[in-house]
Order: C-alpha cells, then sequence, then structure tokens
C-alpha cells in the first residue's frame, strides 16, 4: 500500500494536512483551562455541524461503535423494546448490540439496497399503543449498501402515531458530509465518530444527545462506567474528562468543525453530491449497478457497487491493493463478494476521484471484466467539466 495514494474506502477517510497538524501537539495538561479551550469549542463545532441549537455533546476515546454503546446504556434498561430496521451490515451490528445489552428489538428485515422502510415503522408504532417501544434505531446512511435512509419520514411515523419513543440515529457516515438534521428531525441522539465526515484519524466516539434523552439517562439502568455521560457532565465543567483524553485527536477535532463550517454546511454537501454524482455515471458507463435500489436511496458518501454473477468483487480490492496501492472497500456481510465499495466522503477533489476511478478501471480490466479502459473516467470528467467545484482564479 502506498501512503501518497489517496483512499477510496468509505472511512476512515483521507485526512488534510492542515488536521495531521492539528493532531500534532505537545502534551499539555488535560485539567485546565487551556484543555477547556480545545473542548468547548469542539463540543460548540459538533452541535453547529449537527445543525442544532441545544445538543448536549459528548466526546469519548473510542469510536463509532462505542457511540452506539454510549446511546443505548445511557438511556435504556434490560428489557426495554426497541424498533429497527436491518439493511446492512452497520445496522446489523447495532442491533446485534442491543440483543447483547438485554435489549428487545422488533426487527424490520428488509432487503439490502433498500433504505428504511418508514411505513412499515409507522404501521408497527401505531399498532403499539401501550406505547411500549422506547426508542427507534435509524441509520442514516447504510455504509454497507451505499444506502441513505429518510429519517424525516422515520420522525413523521412517530409523530403521527403520537409515539413518544426516542430517535437515534447513526450518522457515523453521514455527518459532516451529508445533510443530517438534528433539531428539524427531532432526532434524541446522534451518534458518529472521528475518522469519517470529521477527517481525523479514528479514535473518538462523537454523540449528541436532546433533552429527551438527557432525561432518559436519570432512570435508565443498563450498566455503563466508561461511557457515562453523567461522569463526562461533571469533567466538562472542570475543563476535565473522567479519565485522560485523546488531546490530540480533539484539538484536530476542532480544527475540522472550523474547516466544514467555514466551508459551509451546505457547501459541504454539496461537494459530496457533485463528486458521488460523478462516481454514479462512471458507474453507469462501466455497465455496472449500484447495490442502492434507486435514486432515492443512493448515498452521497459511499457507492456500493455490484460486479457480474461469477466474479468476486473482493479480487478487485484486493487486486488494486496489490498492484497499484490503492485502498477500496470490500463488501460485508451478505453482499461479500457480491460488491466493491468506492469511498467518496472527506476530503476528496474531482482530482483525486478520477484517480480512483481510473484504478478501479484498470483493476476491473486487469481481472477480466469487461469495461473499457476510460469509460468510467470520461463519463466523470464531463460531469465534473460541466458543474465545476470551483473558481479557483476567483477563489484567490
Ligand atoms: C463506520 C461505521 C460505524 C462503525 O464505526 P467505528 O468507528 O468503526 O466503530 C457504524 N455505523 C456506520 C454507518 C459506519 O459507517
Amino acid at each position: 500500500m502506498s501512503f501518497q495514494n489517496p483512499v477510496f474506502i468509505p472511512g476512515p477517510t483521507n485526512i488534510p494536512e492542515s488536521l495531521r497538524k492539528a493532531c500534532d501537539m505537545p502534551t499539555i495538561d488535560h485539567r485546565s483551562p487551556l484543555f477547556g479551550s480545545i473542548l468547548h469549542p469542539a463540543r460548540e463545532g459538533v452541535r453547529k455541524v449537527l445543525k442544532s441549537e441545544s445538543a448536549k455533546v459528548f466526546i469519548f476515546p473510542s469510536t463509532g461503535t462505542g457511540g452506539w454503546e454510549t446511546a443505548l446504556t445511557n438511556t435504556l434498561s434490560a428489557g426495554d423494546k426497541i424498533l429497527a430496521a436491518r439493511n446492512g451490515m452497520f445496522s446489523h451490528r447495532w442491533i446485534d448490540m442491543c440483543e447483547r445489552h438485554g435489549l428487545d428489538v422488533n426487527i424490520v428485515e428488509t432487503p439490502w439496497g433498500h433504505g428504511i422502510p418508514a411505513d412499515k415503522y409507522a404501521e408497527i408504532l401505531k399498532a403499539d399503543t401501550g406505547h411500549d417501544i422506547k426508542a427507534v434505531l435509524a441509520t442514516h446512511n447504510e455504509t454497507a449498501t451505499g444506502v441513505k435512509s429518510d429519517i424525516a419520514a422515520v420522525r413523521k411515523a412517530l409523530n403521527d402515531a403520537g409515539h413518544p419513543a426516542m430517535l437515534f440515529v447513526d450518522g457515523v457516515s453521514s455527518i459532516g458530509s451529508m445533510d443530517f438534521q438534528f433539531d428539524n428531525w427531532g432526532v434524541d441522539v446522534a451518534v458518529t465518530g472521528s475518522q469519517k465526515g470529521f477527517m481525523l484519524s479514528a479514535g473518538l466516539a462523537i454523540v449528541g444527545f436532546s433533552d429527551k434523552a438527557m432525561a432518559a439517562t436519570e432512570t435508565a439502568t443498563l450498566p455503563r462506567t466508561f461511557f457515562d455521560v453523567h461522569d463526562m457532565v461533571k469533567g466538562y465543567a472542570a475543563n476535565a474528562f473522567p479519565y485522560t483524553p485523546p488531546v490530540g485527536l480533539m484539538n484536530g477535532l476542532n480544527e475540522a468543525c472550523k474547516m466544514l463550517l467555514s466551508e459551509g454546511l451546505d457547501n459541504v454537501f454539496a461537494r459530496h453530491h457533485r463528486i458521488a454524482q460523478g462516481v454514479r455515471n462512471a458507474v453507469d458507463a462501466w455497465g455496472l449497478e449500484l447495490c442502492a435500489t434507486s435514486p432515492d436511496v443512493y448515498s452521497d458518501t459511499v457507492s456500493a457497487i455490484k460486479t457480474p454473477e461469477g466474479f468476486n468483487a473482493t479480487d478487485i480490492v484486493t487486486h488494486a491493493a496489490e498492484t497499484y496501492g490503492v485502498a477500496f472497500g470490500v463488501g460485508l456481510g451478505e453482499v461479500a463478494g457480491k460488491v466493491f465499495r468506492i469511498g467518496h466522503l472527506g476530503s476528496l477533489t474531482d482530482v483525486m476521484t478520477l484517480s480512483g476511478l481510473a484504478t478501479a478501471e484498470m483493476c476491473m480490466a486487469d481481472l477480466g471484466l469487461d469495461i473499457k479502459l476510460g469509460s468510467g473516467v470520461a463519463a466523470a470528467q464531463e460531469f465534473y467539466r460541466a458543474n465545476p467545484a470551483l473558481n479557483y482564479k476567483e477563489a484567490a
């Protein structure tokens, strides 16, 4: 693997030079106002990226998976009923975590490649007149299949049923890259990590809690220690953590938020959409199809691309690594061997994306697929030419 080539996995993503530098810090006292000058702006930055006025943001030395656990253990008790759709590997893993914690999950089995069926959620919520369901889980962007779900529709299902369940959203591969509206969607817990939209290395679980979720922490009885948000609240009040914080990464997070907010969130989302559309046009030109079944669920952060029957898609990923020193994502779970994934989130330009598409073409041609070299690249080039990212002359 080359250290020079960009990666095209859907996280960890490419780290901009400025963020690498921000993470590279001398040791400071992590119980001091100096630490507070990193901690508090980082939490404020995340809150803005979540599009929330009042979410309580907590940052743990962990990953997105620890964020899931933070959401569950702080707000729920053993035996609580949960509603969740399983439409890919990440929603599957979150459900598995619920079950390991003794939660009672009503699983809505959903074909991989489809989004969350909000109509099924609506039916189930309406039928739950005793309000036994305590939380509804939604994976905003299924990274395994390249499928985005309509979180506003899930909120509407809750509202139409007059149901008080909390709404927990996994935004690990969407927050900071695709539009995420904590307040407008009535999200109660949002979960993400440092290594996707925030363009840092892995190491932070980042969560936002609504007032309702904070109230639930008062009665929830699932065991929690490391991920206890009450300990965080106490620590933060003293410019500190309940344990030793990863200060460099948090400084990186603070800078990452500044980068995203100064570009403007809507510009960030438009940039991801443009880059993704170029990739989708390339896939089309190759004569291949996405795992995502319809345009309304196409993800702007990752494309899972189906390869022809009888071909092992994982060979593309292995070959790219071994021959060209470039990383693509393998298929996971049900779609293992059937798709390969191009991650197109975080710090990425048209030029970088074109190099990834060119590499994918070389790999597919090397492995005997009927792909004309340059076909996908040309389709993306045409799209990027017609829709320039930015006028560099004016921007200067
Ligand atoms: C990456 C990812 C996770 C897991 O995050 P880790 O940081 O690897 O623990 C969870 N959900 C989604 C949607 C993801 O893309």
